[in-house]
């Protein structure tokens, strides 16, 4: 299997070298963009570029308001600022995700409070969220409060892995009557839709992530969604040091950030999102190839739920068990196809281990046997 697997991957990007597990590709506009930045030197903060950006994002997630930022760790510790996420507040969310998710809730001074995924989506289970919310949850005036520990449960921050969407209208549902806001982290899932809806906008802000890592990207960047226009406006306040606009004086209402987006990198990531639809469609095929490979093989290729369209950001296997996990990890990583472990769950690290989480089984099931094999953009 592993040699077929591996002749298999050479085949799909035509190398017998090593092959990356994602790797940017810059064949459209991006060369003349960024040359653009610097000869007309707005290069920083301020430019065409972020302003085009914005519409853009904003256009592509359909939702009313884009807002750029540095990066998408900082868009989603923003974003939970803006929904209400204070310094003792816990924040719903999944243990099985990048350490981002987690990092931006201890940012504002909230701790996570880790949840069960679905084995199916593997993201955030709304049954678990509504188990963990009928036995601790008890909605007061001003929100939801664990009755058990006295914080207030001030967010929801579902993640969808790999860019398959969650369940989002059962999860949706559950948060409304608990009256829980929800901040969608689709860091991995720009261009996947539920029900025929762009991620990102279904929760009251969406995050997004343009690291170089990401379906496309701006070098490093990231960006706030919302239908809230007004929340919009102070996304872009708090983001650039929150300073009232004037002639000349420096007045700064409140504690902003200085986490802009440079008008270098939104030229790249204009560039980039104009060829966003084609690589989706470059990555759907390459899904469906690998998934007639393993099928022949008997082994689970991960494909996108009914009722979804997965961008396919990374693509995945699911083994047997970790033996085989770790038999294959090894095997290919020693024939020069790089594949990867799903991540460790959140509460192994250190700065989480004492975190509050329910019963994790599905979470621990998918540790266990996800891997992650090349899925670049495949050259025509
Ligand atoms: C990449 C990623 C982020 C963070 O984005 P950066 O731009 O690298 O800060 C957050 N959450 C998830 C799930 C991610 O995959």
């Amino acid at each position: 299997m592993i040699k077929d697997f591996v002749s298999f991957v050479q085949d799909v990007y035509s190398t017998d070298e090593f092959i990356p597990l994602h790797v940017p590709r810059f064949e459209g506009n991006e060369k003349e963009y960024v040359t653009n930045t610097i000869e007309s030197t707005f290069v920083s903060s301020v430019g065409a570029y972020v302003d085009q950006f914005e519409d853009m994002i904003a256009d592509i997630s359909q939702t009313a308001s884009g807002v750029a930022m540095v990066n998408g760790t900082s868009a989603l510790q923003v974003a939970l600022r803006l929904a209400g996420v204070k310094d003792g507040d816990e924040v719903l969310t999944q243990a099985l995700t990048f350490v981002a998710t987690a990092n931006a809730i201890r940012y504002n001074g909230a701790d996570p409070v880790f949840i069960d995924v679905d084995r199916d989506t593997m993201g955030l289970s709304p049954d678990a969220v509504q188990e963990f919310l009928k036995e601790y949850g008890e909605i007061r005036e001003d929100g939801c409060y664990n009755k058990q520990t006295g914080k207030r449960i001030a967010a929801c921050v579902p993640m969808h892995t790999f860019g398959f969407p969650v369940h989002l209208d059962e999860l949706l549902t559950v948060c409304d009557n608990w009256n829980i806001p929800v901040v969608e982290d689709a860091a991995e899932s720009l261009g996947s839709l539920y029900n025929g809806k762009p991620t990102g906008s279904f929760g009251d802000f969406g995050v997004f992530s343009f690291n170089g890592n990401k379906i496309v990207t701006a070098g490093g960047g990231g960006a706030i969604v919302t239908d809230d226009v007004e929340a919009g406006q102070h996304a872009k306040h708090l983001t650039t040091t929150a300073k009232k606009p004037h002639d000349y004086e420096y007045y700064h209402d409140e504690l902003g950030y200085n986490y802009r987006m440079p008008n270098l990198n939104a030229a790249l990531i204009c560039a980039q999102l104009e060829q966003l639809d084609d690589y989706i469609e470059n990555k759907r095929a390459l899904a469906k190839d690998y998934s007639d490979f393993f099928g022949r093989k008997g082994i689970k290729f991960r494909n996108e739920q009914a009722d979804t369209r997965a961008n396919y950001w990374l693509m995945c296997v699911e083994l047997e068990d970790r033996k085989e996990r770790d038999d294959f990890l090894e095997k290919t990583n020693e024939r020069g196809i790089m594949t990867r472990p799903i991540w460790q769950l959140m509460y192994r690290l250190p700065m989480y281990e004492d975190c509050l989480r329910d019963e994790q089984q599905n979470a621990e099931y998918l540790e266990d046997r996800i891997v992650n094999i090349p899925s670049s953009v495949r050259v025509e």
